[in-house]
């Protein structure tokens, strides 16, 4: 893997290859394509692949630079798409059975947008069943594995897309985030996850789990291209009305560093303790805590300023998750019915319609989306309504609160991405406790609205004191060398603050 040939693309060093001539976005194409027939079979990162789609985009880019037409930073560049985004015409699954056969009828917001830039989608990919899990292991489909080491999980929801990078399958890819399924499974597999502040990317299109938390963001090698990737599908969408209407200016690629050192960044104590003190489970591993806190030493070395805070409703936020989760899924989920988007085969035809609702949910979902739907249909009845889900919706406001207050004394808050690195396939799968526990860390920033990004924590070789990119680590599959991801937590909007601090980290 280490001796792919894309090991140090990235979507600058790609244009400026395309518009030197150095190659053609088909040979580009192409030789993912290669790379994803080498080794996808065991890693499993795509549901569809989208061949035809992805070479006719390519060509149709090479055709305007041969025209001398100027092109963008994007046209050409080959993603991978998170299966839960439409594009029309394509097979769209969600990651679930009950949506088989179904064919995205219009483009969804950000596909649109990135099909204006000369995108090319090399593919869909996978995720677990409508994005509810933490490791990919909940797919319709098939799990997928952890490209730095096939015995363990890429993380989730979005394991397909991570999976994707990290493999070298394609350059970057899109995913979506409700609780933390772009950020945990970028910490997973050694990339970089970008979930914007909620209503800064459209969700038009975007097959939804719970509405009031989800959002598209990307999933790249870099956090340069993470910027890139989200300036462009960024903006006010009148399909959309939580969508708002923020000018994000150059600053989010071309960060002013002397402006970024003056940023005040706090740690919050209540992530850096063991998460079973007040959950009963789990723990925070030492590697991660080391991880984490070489960043912060790093940082410290580069001149920015730290300072201790709280945020004490923490250990609320997955209990209230999972209350309102739950209740906005059993309403989503209402409407595959087996009549509309697409049809199962029973053995036996069903009989009358309450039949034919039965058979189809029955066997086109699984586990986990049945449980979500049954938890959230009870706390959403009558008598139990107040004591959960009005609750719960309290329990987010404190929570919003908490960051409200902090970011009066900082401008960024620093913590672990997860409690862990990536688990192992099965460790997990029949514990939906220990499942829900690998996003407490990454639960808080979507409850109050803010933007978050994982970034991997370069691997400290203590032995030489000698300090790489934990990405070339890529074909070791020792343990110690599984990658570790911190989060950056910013002020709603200013996705600028968080990116150009995980720059300016990329470059000490
Ligand atoms: N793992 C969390 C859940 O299952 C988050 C998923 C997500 O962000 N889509 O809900």
């Amino acid at each position: 893997m280490s001796h792919s040939p894309f090991n140090n693309l990235t979507i600058k060093k790609f244009h400026q290859g395309l518009v030197n001539k150095d190659f053609k976005a088909l040979d580009i194409a192409e030789a993912y394509f290669k790379v994803i027939e080498e080794k996808d079979k065991e890693i499993g990162a795509y549901l569809t692949p989208l061949k035809d789609l992805a070479y006719t985009q390519a060509e149709e880019t090479d055709l305007r630079i041969a025209r001398k037409e100027a092109v963008g930073e994007l046209a050409g560049v080959p993603l991978a798409l998170k299966d839960n985004m439409l594009v029309k015409g394509e097979r769209t699954t969600a990651g679930s059975k009950i949506l088989n056969t179904y064919r995205g009828t219009y483009d969804a917001t950000v596909i649109s947008k990135l099909k204006n830039e000369g995108v090319v989608f090399l593919g869909k990919t996978n995720l677990d069943e409508f994005a509810m899990g933490a490791s990919t292991e909940n797919s319709g489909f098939h799990p997928t594995k952890n490209p730095h080491d096939l015995t363990r999980v890429p993380g989730g929801s979005s394991g397909g897309s991570a999976a994707a990078v990290a493999g070298h399958m394609a350059l970057a890819a899109l995913g979506s985030d409700t609780g933390g399924s772009i950020r945990q499974p970028a910490a997973f597999c050694g990339v970089v996850g970008l979930k914007p502040t909620y209503g800064a990317v459209s969700r038009h299109g975007l097959i939804a789990m719970a509405s009031s938390l989800d959002q598209i963001g990307p999933i790249t090698r870099t956090v340069e291209d993470a910027a890139i990737i989200f300036k462009a599908i960024a903006g006010q969408d009148s399909y959309d009305s939580t969508s708002v209407d923020v000018s994000y200016g150059d600053e989010l690629t071309n960060p002013d560093f002397q402006k970024i050192k003056s940023l005040t960044v706090g740690i919050p104590e209540e992530y850096f303790i063991d998460p079973s003190a007040s959950s009963g489970q789990g723990g925070i591993e030492p590697e991660v805590r080391a991880g984490v806190e070489s960043v912060i030493a790093a940082l410290k070395s580069a001149g920015i300023k730290f300072k201790k805070i709280s945020l004490p409703h923490t250990k609320y936020a997955l209990s209230a998750y999972y209350i309102i989760v739950p209740a906005e899924v059993s309403s989503n989920m209402a409407r595959y019915d087996g009549i509309r988007y697409s049809q199962i085969n029973h053995e036996s035809e069903p009989s009358n319609l309450l039949e034919l609702y039965t058979k189809t949910r029955s066997r086109g979902l699984g586990a986990e989306v049945k449980r979500r739907i049954l938890l959230g249909t009870f706390v959403l009845s009558s008598g139990y309504y107040d004591a959960y889900y009005a609750k719960a919706q309290k329990v987010r406001a404190l929570v919003k609160s908490d960051f409200t207050e902090a970011f009066k004394d900082v401008d960024v808050i620093l913590t672990p991405v997860s409690p862990t690195r990536a688990f192992k396939i099965g460790e997990r799968a029949n514990d939906p406790l220990a499942m829900y526990l690998a996003d407490i860390f990454t639960i808080p920033v979507n409850l109050a609205g803010l933007p978050g990004i994982s970034i991997p924590v370069r691997q400290v070789k203590s032995e030489k004191e000698n300090v790489s990119q934990s990405i070339s680590h890529v074909a070791n599959k020792h343990v110690t060398d599984l990658p570790i991801g911190f989060q950056l937590i910013g002020k709603p909007f200013r996705e600028a603050d968080i990116l150009g601090l995980g720059q300016l980290y990329e470059k000490i």
